[in-house]
C-alpha cells in the first residue's frame, strides 16, 4: 500500500537561521521515518518585506544572510555547489519584474532546505509552486500537485515554496500575506495528507497574542470554525484561507512550536464544539483597532471588564456568534488584557473539604458562612470550601458530597474522617476537648490539615506542642490557630511573621481576657460591686461556666503560652507567675458560697479602684511576657494599673489589645479590636482554611 503523507510547514522564523533550519531538518527527518513528507516553507523571516520594499540594499542583505546560512549549513564541494545557486537565484531576482521579486524568498529557502536533505542521502524532489498551485482555482492545484507527486514514486521528502503560485491566466504571483499556510493545506488536501503540522514560532493557537498577553495560554483543541473566527479577525498564527481545504478533505490542522516541539499545540478538527468564549483576536481597521472575542455573546461581562480597566470602547457589538468592539490604537494592548483576564484567567477551581467537630455556636456559624460566601471565595481564591462533615462531642455525620446534615451516627469520628478525608481536607477542631489535639498527629498522617480555635490543646508542655508542629511538617500539612487568641484579630500571624523574619520580640502584652475587661472596664468604686459584674458577665455567657477559671487567670494563660510559643520563646505553664483578681481562698469555695464571699471582698476591689483612679489610671488584666537583662524571659499574668498613653487605657467592653515590642522597631505593634464572638471566630477559622 502507498505510504501516507505528512504535510509540514515551517514559517520564516523556523527557518531564519543556519541553527534554526538544522532543527527543521531534524523534525522532517524524523516524520520521514514513517511517511512520506511534504515540506512547505516561508522566506526566512524578515525575507518578504525586505523584498517588497523595493529597496536594493535590503536585498543585499538579504544575499548576506543566505550566504552566511550555506556557510554554515554545507561544506566543501556542496556548499560551492549551493551557493552558485544562491548567487545565480539572486541574479535572476535582481532582473525580475518588479512584482514577482517577492516570490523568491519561498524559493531561496526551500532551495537550500532541499539541498542540505539531498547532502543528507534522502531521495528529495523540489516542487514549483508557481507551476502547480493555481490561484482561486483549488480543484487545478489539487489535479497538478497530485499528478506532480505520483510522477515520483521513489520521493521521500518533497519540498514546496510556500506562498508562491500563478494566476489562472499564467502569472506568478502570490496568495497573499501569510500565506504558506495556505499553501500547506493546498497540498494536504491533495494528497489527502494523513497529516497536516502548521509548524511555527509558538506552541500553537493561543486564547489571544502572547507578544500583547503574557498570560496568553494554549488552546489544545478547536474546531475549524472557532480557528477560522480567531484567523479572519487577526490572529496572524494561522492565515485564515488555510481553514477550509483541510477542514473539506477532513484533515485535522496541527499548528506547533519548532522552539519546542514537545510543548503545547494545538489541534483543529471537526470532533470539537465550543461551549464557552475561545479566544481574543484583533486587528488594525482603519484608524481603529478591531477586538474580537470569538464564539461569545457575553457582552455585559466584556463591558464591565472594560470598564474596570477605565477603557470606553468606541463600539461593541455581536455578530455572528462573536463579541467585536473597536478601540484607540493605543489602549488595545490594555483592553485585550482587561478581556483576557475577565474571560481567560479564572483561577483553576480547587475544591476543599471540610470536617468541623465542635458543633455549637461557632462550628455552626462556621457552617452558615462557608454556605454563605461560597461565591465570593471563589471568586477571590479560586477554592471551593465543601463542608462534609460534622461532629459534636457525642454524635457524627459525614456526607463527601456535601450534606451532612446533623450529627446522627455514634462512632470514632476522627477515625472515620481519616479514612474517607480527600487529601487536603481540613479538619476544623472548634471544640472545648482537653484531648482531642491528641488526634492531630493521626489526621495529618491521613493527609489533612487542621485549624483548631480550641486554645485547651495548647496549654501542653512546650515538647507536647513542638511534636504536633513537627507532624504536620512531615505531612506537608499545615496546622493553623489564630483564633485561639483575640478571636478574629491577626494577632499570631503579626507574631510569626515577625520571628520568620528573625526579628526578636523584646516583650508581650496581651490584653486578651473579653471577661476581666468587660468587668474591669465596668467597674467603679463605689458603684455596682465586683461580684454583681461578674455574676452579670456569667449571665451574659461572657465567662466559663465557673468564672473562677477566669478570674484565676486560667484562659490568659492558655493564650499566654501560645503566644510566648508564636514568638519562638519555649515558656511552660509553672514559669509564668499568675495573680489572681480574686483572693486566694475563693476558689476553694462552694459556687453558693462564692458569690456571697466575693461580695464581702468589695472593699478590696474599691480600694484598688480608688487607688488607680486617684493616680489616673486604669486597671486592665494584662498577661505579658519580657525579656530579661539575663536573655531570659519573664512572664506574668494579674491586674496591673494602666497610664492613659497605655494603648489598653481605651479599650472598650470585651475589646482585646496586644502591644508587640521587638528588636527591628522602635514603637510597638499594637493591633486591638473586637476579641470574641462566635461570628468573629468562625471569620477567622475560615481564614485560617483559605490562607
Ligand atoms: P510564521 O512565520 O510561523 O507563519 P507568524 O508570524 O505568521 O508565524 O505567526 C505567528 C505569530 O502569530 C506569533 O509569533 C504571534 O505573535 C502571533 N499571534 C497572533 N495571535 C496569536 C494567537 N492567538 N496565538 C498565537 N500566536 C498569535
Ligand atoms: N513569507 C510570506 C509572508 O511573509 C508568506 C508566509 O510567511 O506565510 O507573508
Ligand atoms: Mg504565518
Amino acid at each position: 500500500m502507498e505510504r501516507m503523507f505528512s504535510v509540514l510547514k515551517f514559517g520564516g522564523s523556523s527557518v531564519a537561521s543556519a541553527t534554526n533550519m538544522s532543527r527543521v531538518l531534524d523534525l522532517v527527518e524524523k516524520e520521514a521515518s514513517g511517511r512520506r513528507v511534504i515540506l512547505v516553507a516561508s522566506a526566512i523571516s524578515g525575507c518578504t518585506n525586505a523584498l517588497l520594499s523595493g529597496d536594493p540594499a535590503q536585498v543585499d542583505e538579504m544575499e548576506k544572510r543566505h550566504r552566511s546560512i550555506v556557510k554554515r549549513l554545507f561544506t566543501g564541494g556542496e556548499q560551492l555547489a549551493v551557493q552558485q545557486r544562491t548567487d545565480a537565484l539572486f541574479r535572476e531576482l535582481r532582473e525580475a519584474p518588479e512584482e514577482e521579486k517577492v516570490t523568491y524568498g519561498e524559493i531561496l529557502s526551500t532551495t537550500l532546505l532541499d539541498a542540505k536533505l539531498k547532502a543528507e542521502g534522502y531521495r528529495t524532489c523540489w516542487l514549483d509552486s508557481r507551476e502547480l498551485v493555481v490561484r482561486d482555482d483549488e480543484q487545478k492545484t489539487f489535479a497538478n500537485i497530485a499528478a506532480a507527486v505520483s510522477a515520483a514514486p521513489e520521493v521521500e521528502v518533497f519540498v514546496a515554496p510556500g506562498f508562491i503560485c500563478r494566476s489562472a491566466e499564467g502569472r506568478v504571483c502570490t496568495l497573499g500575506r501569510g500565506g504558506s499556510d495556505y499553501s500547506a493545506a493546498l497540498y494536504a488536501a491533495a494528497v489527502q495528507a494523513a497529516s497536516l503540522q502548521i509548524w511555527t514560532d509558538v506552541p500553537g493557537i493561543m486564547t489571544t497574542n502572547p507578544r500583547q498577553v503574557s498570560r496568553a495560554r494554549t488552546i489544545p483543541r478547536m474546531s475549524y470554525d472557532a480557528a477560522l473566527q480567531m484567523a479572519g479577525h487577526g490572529a496572524k498564527v494561522l492565515y485564515a484561507p488555510t481553514v477550509a481545504p483541510a477542514m473539506q478533505a477532513g484533515i485535522a490542522i496541527e499548528i506547533l512550536n519548532t522552539f519546542a516541539p514537545e510543548g503545547g499545540k494545538t489541534v483543529i478538527s471537526a470532533d470539537v464544539r465550543e461551549t464557552g468564549p475561545v479566544g481574543l483576536a484583533s486587528q488594525e481597521k482603519g484608524s481603529v483597532s478591531e477586538i474580537c472575542l470569538v464564539h461569545s455573546s457575553e457582552l455585559t461581562r466584556a463591558e464591565e471588564a472594560l470598564t474596570q480597566a477605565g477603557i470606553a470602547p468606541l463600539r461593541l457589538w455581536e455578530e455572528e456568534g462573536n463579541l467585536l468592539l473597536t478601540v484607540r490604537p493605543a489602549v488595545e494592548k490594555m483592553a485585550l488584557q482587561a478581556l483576557h483576564r475577565a474571560f481567560f484567567e479564572v483561577l483553576p477551581v480547587k475544591e476543599v473539604c471540610l470536617f468541623i467537630a465542635g458543633y455549637g455556636a461557632v462550628g455552626k456559624a462556621l457552617a452558615q458562612m462557608v454556605d454563605r460566601t461560597g461565591p465570593t471565595v471563589e471568586e477571590r481564591t479560586g477554592k471551593v470550601l465543601r463542608l462534609v462533615g460534622v461532629a459534636n462531642s457525642r454524635q457524627y455525620s459525614i456526607d463527601l458530597g456535601g450534606h451532612p446534615g446533623a450529627p446522627c451516627r455514634e462512632g470514632d469520628y476522627v477515625a472515620e474522617v481519616c479514612a474517607r478525608a480527600p487529601k487536603g481536607s481540613v479538619f476544623v477542631d472548634c471544640t472545648n476537648s482537653e484531648t482531642l489535639y491528641q488526634r492531630y498527629p493521626e489526621l495529618f498522617a491521613a493527609g489533612l490539615n487542621v485549624v483548631s480555635s480550641n486554645r485547651r490543646s495548647f496549654a501542653v508542655p512546650y515538647a507536647t506542642y513542638a511534636l504536633l508542629h513537627a507532624a504536620a511538617r512531615e505531612n506537608g500539612a499545615f496546622f493553623r490557630y489564630e483564633t485561639t487568641v483575640g478571636a478574629a484579630l491577626p494577632i499570631l500571624e503579626s507574631i510569626s511573621r515577625g520571628t520568620n523574619s528573625c526579628d526578636e520580640v523584646l516583650s508581650i502584652e496581651a490584653v486578651v481576657s473579653c471577661t476581666l475587661n468587660q468587668i474591669l472596664g465596668d467597674y467603679r468604686p463605689g458603684g455596682e460591686s465586683f461580684a454583681s459584674l461578674v455574676r452579670k458577665a456569667q449571665e451574659a455567657g461572657l465567662t466559663e461556666p465557673d468564672p473562677r477559671q477566669d478570674l484565676g487567670g486560667r484562659d490568659a494563660l492558655r493564650k499566654l503560652l501560645i503566644l510566648a510559643r508564636e514568638a519562638g520563646v519555649r515558656l511552660e505553664e509553672e514559669e509564668v507567675e499568675v495573680t489572681p483578681v480574686i483572693p486566694k481562698e475563693l476558689f476553694d469555695v462552694p459556687m453558693e458560697r462564692f458569690y456571697e464571699d466575693l461580695e464581702a471582698a468589695e472593699p478590696l476591689f474599691a480600694a484598688a479602684g480608688r487607688e488607680a483612679d486617684v493616680q489616673g489610671f486604669r486597671r486592665r488584666f494584662v498577661a505579658s511576657l519580657e525579656k530579661t537583662p539575663s536573655g531570659g524571659f519573664r512572664a506574668g499574668i494579674g491586674i496591673r494599673n494602666v497610664p492613659p498613653v497605655h494603648p489598653a487605657y481605651h479599650l472598650r467592653g470585651t475589646e482585646n489589645a496586644i502591644i508587640v515590642r521587638s528588636a527591628f522597631h522602635p514603637y510597638p505593634l499594637v493591633i486591638q479590636g473586637p476579641g470574641e464572638g462566635a461570628r468573629e471566630a468562625a471569620s477567622s477559622i475560615l481564614n485560617d482554611i483559605l490562607r
